[in-house]
Formats: C-alpha cells, sequence, structure tokens
C-alpha cells in the first residue's frame, strides 16, 4: 500500500506527520522522501545511509560536423534547451529536460547524449523502517527526474510513506501518482484552505482518494472543515497548536517520540486510510 503524505504549501508540518506515520507502523515500511529540493526526513528519522548513487539526466551533444543547422531540434523542444544560429547550435542544459526528442529526430544523426549530474540518491534504515530520499543539486531545478529515480525502488510488499514536496506542480504530481490514497496535511487558516483546495484538485485529476488531518488546529477558523464537509473528505486527525509539539519539532524529534501518547492516534489514522483506500 502507497500512503503519499502532502501539502498544498509549505510549512504546514507535512514532515512531522509522514515520520510520525511511518514510526508509529515501524514494521515493514519504506519511506521515501521525495521532497528532493528540501529533503528532511533524515532529521526526524536519523537513517544510517548504506548506499549512495547519483542521479543524471541526458542531455544533447551536437556534433557540428554532421550538423545542417536545419532548425529541427530547436522546434521540437517544448523547453527552449536547445537553439540553432545559422552556424551554431547552443544548448542549455539546466532547461533540457532529458526527453530525447532532439536526438531522436534530428535528420542528420548530429545528436548524441551524455549525462548531466543532477543529484543523490541516499538509502538506508532507521531501525526497522526503510529510508530512501534524493537531494536535488544546488542551482538544479529538475526534480521530476530525481523523485522519479527514488520511487523506483518502492518495494510493494511494504506499507510506504511518501514524503510528498509542497505544493501542487510538476514534482508533486511525479511524487504522488500511483499512490492508493494521499494525506493532506493542512492548517486552518485563510492560506492554508486556499492551498488545500488547489492540492484536492490535483488530486481529483489523478483520481487518488484524500483525507484531511488538521495541524495547528485552534489558531485560525472553521473554513477548513466547512469546506471539507461539502466537498465529503474526511478530516481523519487534529494536530493542536501546542508548544511541547514545536520545541521537538525544532529539535528533530518526532511527535510520536517526543510525545508517545500519540502513537494511537496515529496507528488508528493508518488504520481509517488503510480503510478508506481498501473501499
Ligand atoms: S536537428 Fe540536427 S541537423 Fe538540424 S540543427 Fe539540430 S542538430 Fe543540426
Ligand atoms: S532532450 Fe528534450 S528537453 Fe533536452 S534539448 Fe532535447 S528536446 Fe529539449
Amino acid at each position: 500500500m502507497i500512503v503519499s503524505v502532502a501539502s498544498g504549501k509549505g510549512g504546514t508540518g507535512k514532515t512531522l506527520v509522514a515520520t510520525s506515520l511511518a514510526l508509529a507502523l515501524e514494521s515493514q515500511v519504506q519511506f521515501l522522501d521525495c521532497d528532493v529540493e528540501e529533503p528532511n526526513g533524515h532529521i526526524f528519522l536519523k537513517p544510517s545511509i548504506k548506499h549512495q548513487e547519483t542521479v543524471s539526466v541526458p542531455i544533447p551533444h551536437v556534433d557540428e560536423r554532421k550538423c545542417t543547422f536545419c532548425g529541427k531540434c530547436a522546434e521540437i523542444c517544448a523547453y527552449n534547451a536547445i537553439a540553432v544560429l545559422p552556424k551554431k547550435v547552443l544548448v542549455f542544459p539546466e532547461l533540457c529536460h532529458g526527453c530525447g526528442a532532439c536526438s531522436y529526430l534530428c535528420p542528420e544523426g548530429a545528436i548524441s547524449e551524455v549525462g548531466r549530474e543532477i543529484g543523490v540518491l541516499e538509502m538506508g534504515y532507521s531501525g526497522e523502517i526503510e529510508f530512501i530520499h534524493g537531494r536535488l543539486a544546488i542551482g538544479e531545478m529538475m526534480s521530476p527526474p530525481i523523485i522519479g529515480r527514488v520511487k523506483e525502488h518502492i518495494d510493494t510488499r511494504k506499507t510506504v510513506i511518501i514524503d510528498v514536496p509542497p505544493g501542487t506542480s510538476c514534482p508533486v504530481v511525479e511524487a504522488v501518482k500511483g499512490s492508493d490514497f494521499c494525506l493532506l496535511v493542512t492548517e486552518p487558516t485563510p492560506f492554508g484552505l486556499n492551498d488545500l483546495a488547489l492540492a484536492v484538485e490535483v488530486l481529483k485529476k489523478l483520481s487518488i482518494p484524500c483525507g484531511v488531518l488538521i495541524n495547528r488546529a485552534g489558531v485560525g477558523d472553521n473554513k477548513v472543515e466547512e469546506y471539507c464537509k461539502e466537498e465529503g473528505i474526511p478530516i481523519l486527525l487534529h494536530i493542536p497548536l501546542d508548544t511541547e509539539i514545536a520545541r521537538n519539532y525544532s529539535r528533530g524529534i518526532t511527535l510520536v517520540q517526543g510525545m508517545p501518547q500519540w502513537n494511537p492516534a496515529f496507528q488508528r489514522l493508518f488504520r481509517s486510510i488503510y480503510e478508506m483506500s481498501s473501499t
């Protein structure tokens, strides 16, 4: 079973929830941190890393001795990553998505591909929890290929918890697709509601069932509750604004470790998710 933990905006406590859920289950769990621009799961789970590998994307290399400067490669590139001048072809590696279309369509066979390193994958264990995360290199923008590489390691015999990047753009879709359920972490504020509604729309398009966890409950209004009721989205857990939780969070201590009384609540949360995704 694959459970994604997402949030329409950053700073909602998504990683605190995802790591607490993994720890509450403990055995036969895989934790995949797909928030590759800022992976924080390791701060809470403190895994022992056993293996590291680089992630590269193939970018075009043009042999100008074969090139006729016909411009077809630039026409096909949807990302403006290649430009053809009268006697020169320019490649912009930072914009290239490594789709291979230009090399496939070059009539002269003038384009070959070379790997460009964009980040790393690290794997290990936190107790019984199998831990995998990706890290995008500083200055890089192409997170979907690293997310895809993290997800290649999904072991469907285990319960897989995916920490999804914040927001609702391409990296979120890449991380969340294929999930059996998505837990949306939000806070009861106008910003929280706005971004929750955007995330719900993305999940509807992907046909992924979802439920909501309200973090810092009590700080704002009840508009998130009203929205969930109108949309028929279950609210699965409330976590109140609590200075002890905040203090533990700032020290990299999860909810279930710093305050073990939360353990049963996270186990019940998982049972609800399991039941909802099985119906
Ligand atoms: S498609 Fe091939 S031949 Fe045409 S400009 Fe690009 S590299 Fe040169
Ligand atoms: S590999 Fe794809 S994205 Fe990169 S330059 Fe070629 S067509 Fe553009």
